[in-house]
């Protein structure tokens, strides 16, 4: 069995459709389970949904039905099976809109709202893949992850979901028929909908692959594999035939958007070969995730995260104090609040965090035993490799680039697990520090 995810422009376009429709014919041996996110753009315009005064909402809606519309009609010449598709859309964008109507605000709401994209995209594969002669069934991910209920970032609760993916998935597997599972998404136990973060198909591929014991999990997406830098910043990066789980976890973790930071978690467990693969250009052997790589100790990749929120705290009381470190993560920990970076000294602690929900209270609880500012708009930038830090030339090298750029280190992080360098710059710095070790570091 294996598990194939095509992300949102994997599943957009015609041409992208057929090749995915190819693809899952050539896998049928392997017993394919599909995973799909929605196409592409329509996340984003279901979230802006919530904040649109009423008379705009129409508008918008229609943007959503033509995007699926376009798709429908390119894909088919088949009347029939045009108008039963658009008949399932327009059904759908029918409960979007009653739900806008009736729905209080908040999380529960929006994870409600988008989960919209993944259903629809769903159906639309399923059909294509059944006009291609394979017996095919769309399985709304909320029948098989379970999760607690963090809306808008949930974690999946192990063994309840793998009850349910097997008792659900494994009989339609074995009768030749192919899942087509919506990413994204799951619901709590009382079957709330929730979703597992932006970009989380990711997530719910290997999910669903650990849970049924793929021989590998397949993440189809626009570009050749896991690059040493984001292609759309650094035009001369390349391609990594081979990277190790945790080169590629730090590297999601740290900000590559090709995969969701949580997906290699599940693939390691249960040692789970991961492949990075590009739908628009399929004979390309992309990247191969495995536990073991050739560590170099060289940086393998650069990878940059912005927004990144700056948290200076200080304190006399910290002087030869027990437990001064535990008080304050505590804080952070209570408003569910994830840490990147931390460095510490003496009389302070400064740590880096990615998203401003719940700080504001973090912070005001954490002045009640110490000093806190607060710097906003900073961005980070890590090296990736296995050994990485082993060698004192590598560090040496990042400090000489970062000064000949004039780029400030306003935070640094080595990791003792020795695989990745971070270093927090002002904002504007980020694409300048980026291409910059790419081009001393990572061109050969
Ligand atoms: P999908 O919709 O298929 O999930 P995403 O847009 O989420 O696709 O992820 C693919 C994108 O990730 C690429 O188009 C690329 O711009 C970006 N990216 C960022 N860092 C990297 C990297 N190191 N290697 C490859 N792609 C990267
Ligand atoms: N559609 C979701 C998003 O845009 C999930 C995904 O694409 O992986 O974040
Ligand atoms: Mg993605």
């Amino acid at each position: 069995m294996i598990v194939a995810k095509f992300g949102g422009t994997s599943v957009s376009s015609k041409g992208s459709v057929l090749t995915l429709c190819n693809i899952v014919a050539n896998e049928l041996g392997r017993q394919p389970v599909v995973v799909v996110s929605a196409l592409k753009g329509v996340t984003d315009l279901l979230l802006s949904l919530s904040t649109l005064p009423e008379n705009k909402i129409e508008k918008k809606i229609r943007e959503i039905r033509k995007i699926h519309k376009n798709l429908i009609v390119s894909l088919w010449n088949d009347k029939r099976l045009q108008s039963e598709t658009f008949l399932y859309i327009n059904s759908k964008l029918n409960e979007i809109l009653q739900l806008i109507m009736k729905a209080e605000p908040g999380r529960e709401f929006l994870d409600k709202l988008v989960s919209f994209g993944e259903i629809m995209s769903s159906y639309i594969i399923t059909r294509a893949l059944e006009s291609k002669g394979m017996k095919a069934e769309q399985v709304i991910s909320t029948d098989l992850i379970v999760t607690n209920n963090n809306f808008g970032s949930a974690e999946f609760l192990v063994e309840s979901t793998k009850r349910k993916t097997q008792k659900i998935l494994t009989p339609l597997v074995k009768t030749g028929v192919v899942p087509v599972v919506t990413g994204f998404i799951g619901a709590t136990r009382s079957g709330q909908t929730t979703t597992l973060g932006r970009g989380g198909s990711d997530y719910t591929a290997s999910i669903v692959g650990y849970c049924l014991k793929a021989e590998e999990i397949q993440i189809w997406t626009d570009v050749d594999g896991v690059f040493t830098a984001d292609p759309r910043l650094v035009k001369n990066a390349r391609s990594l035939p081979i990277v190790s789980f945790k080169e590629a976890s730090e590297l999601a973790a740290f900000g590559a958007r090709v995969l969701h930071s949580r997906t290699i978690r599940p693939a390691i467990s249960a040692g789970i070969p991961v492949r990075v693969l590009n739908t628009f250009n399929p004979k390309n052997h992309g990247t191969l995730i495995v536990e073991k790589s050739r560590a170099s100790g060289k940086a393998k990749a650069v990878s940059f995260k912005r927004k990144i929120i700056l948290v200076n705290i200080y304190s006399t009381e910290m002087l030869r104090q027990k437990g001064f470190l535990a008080k304050i993560f505590k804080v952070f920990a209570n408003n569910n609040i994830s840490i990147d970076l931390v460095s510490v000294s003496e009389v302070s602690v400064s740590v880096s965090v990615d998203d401003k929900k719940n700080l504001e209270m973090a912070v005001k609880e954490l002045a009640e035993f110490s000093h806190v500012s607060v710097i906003e708009d900073m961005g980070m930038v890590s090296l990736i490799g296995e050994d990485i830090t082993s060698s004192t030339k590598t560090i040496r090298r990042v400090f000489e680039i970062l000064d000949k750029e004039k780029v400030l280190a306003r935070m640094v992080s080595l990791s003792a697990a020795n695989i990745n360098i971070s270093i927090v710059v002002e904002s504007d710095k980020v694409e300048k520090a980026v291409k910059a070790l790419h081009d001393k570091l990572l061109l050969k």
